[in-house]
């Protein structure tokens, strides 16, 4: 259920029906607006008298919410979420827009510190790099563990990027004590005892389509994580599989007008994973930034033909240069015509 307060109401007149409201073994969550104020109401509404919410003299009105998935719902917070990322507070959301960009795996230190130097001078805002990676063979690359998290904290050092790196054992969350953003890849978007150990983190979480999910999976997946205290959430749209084998997956591109549609969480795009194919990933970032995507997660390798996974997709740090010049020149259009 969501309550729209009226314009100038006093403070203390809220706190008052949010006092009701959860002494009612219900919980709220307020989202204040220059214009007004909404409570969202969580759990077992149906004993709440609409009727009589309708009725105070401080309620504008009163909407049941049908869908699911409450704290990541845009009726429940109107305004877009802006996740603020690493110790420099790099915002993501609302047109403030992420470029991520690195190796999909750590192989060593020259290779990560080699990428990390470019991808900022090309102009990416936070580094990416597998640590943990899940691969279809277990006899294929498994990732440097906790070695390629040391890496990656060094390439923080060196550069001042934060980092983005994947999880897929909630025992493992000691190690990524100093990770800016944890991702949970698309084979784990519904690993929901992971997701509920993130919850319990305040540490913002990129949270991938799963190759098979649906749009409203997704978002129950970020409800997840949510429900557990955790609201900074950025879901990535990544391709999802579909009769089509041209490209690794298909990018759906219209997740994003239908994730803006019906949440305020960021959403950024990877093209790498979408298409598997390096000469596709600009014109696939190119539409997302154009479709509103708040960022990218592209991948970039020093040396693709030799990289360890993921190299037919991945962009030399020079190509990357003229993707994130392109992207930003069409985000900052799009922006416009907003
Ligand atoms: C990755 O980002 O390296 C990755 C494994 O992506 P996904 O989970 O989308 O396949
Ligand atoms: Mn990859």
């Amino acid at each position: 259920m969501v309550i729209i307060v009226k314009q100038n109401t006093k403070e203390e007149r809220i706190r008052e029906l949010i006092q009701w409201i959860e002494s009612q073994n219900l919980r709220t969550h307020i989202s204040t607006g220059d214009f007004s104020t909404v409570i969202g109401v969580i759990g077992d509404t149906s004993k709440l008298d609409e009727d009589l919410i309708s009725g105070l003299d401080i309620v504008e009105g009163v909407k049941r919410v049908s869908e699911p998935f409450k704290s990541a719902n845009r009726k429940f917070h109107p305004l877009d979420s802006v996740i603020e990322v690493g110790a420099d507070k790099i915002k993501v959301g609302h047109g403030n827009f992420a470029i991520i960009a690195g190796p999909c795996s750590v192989e060593s230190e020259d290779q990560i510190i080699s990428v990390a130097k470019s991808v900022k001078a090309a102009g990416a805002t936070m580094l990416r790099g597998g640590a943990f990676k899940p691969r279809t063979s277990p006899y294929d690359f498994q990732g440097l563990k906790a070695d390629g998290i040391e890496l990656l904290l060094e390439a923080k050092r060196e550069t001042g990027l934060p980092i983005v790196t994947e999880i897929m054992n909630a025992n493992h969350l000691p190690l990524f004590e100093d990770v800016d953003v944890i991702q949970v890849g698309a084979r784990n978007m519904q690993n929901f005892e992971l997701l509920k150990e993130l919850g319990k983190t305040r540490k913002p979480i990129l949270l991938k389509r799963g190759l098979a999910n649906t749009i409203k999976e997704l978002l129950m997946s970020a409800e997840y994580i949510m429900a557990s205290g955790n609201e900074n959430v950025i879901l990535c749209e990544r391709g999802i599989r579909t009769f089509e084998t041209a490209t690794r997956n298909t990018l759906d591109l219209s997740a994003v007008p239908v994730l803006h549609e019906l949440t305020h969480l960021p959403v950024i795009v990877d093209p790498s994973h979408a298409t598997g194919v390096a000469r596709y990933v600009k014109p696939m970032a190119l539409a997302a930034a154009a479709c509103g995507a708040d960022g990218l997660i592209i991948e970039v390798h020093n040396d693709p033909p030799h990289a360890l996974c993921d190299g037919a997709q991945s962009l030399r740090p020079e190509q990357f240069e003229d993707v994130a010049k392109a992207v930003r020149r069409v985000q900052a259009a799009a922006l416009a015509e907003d």
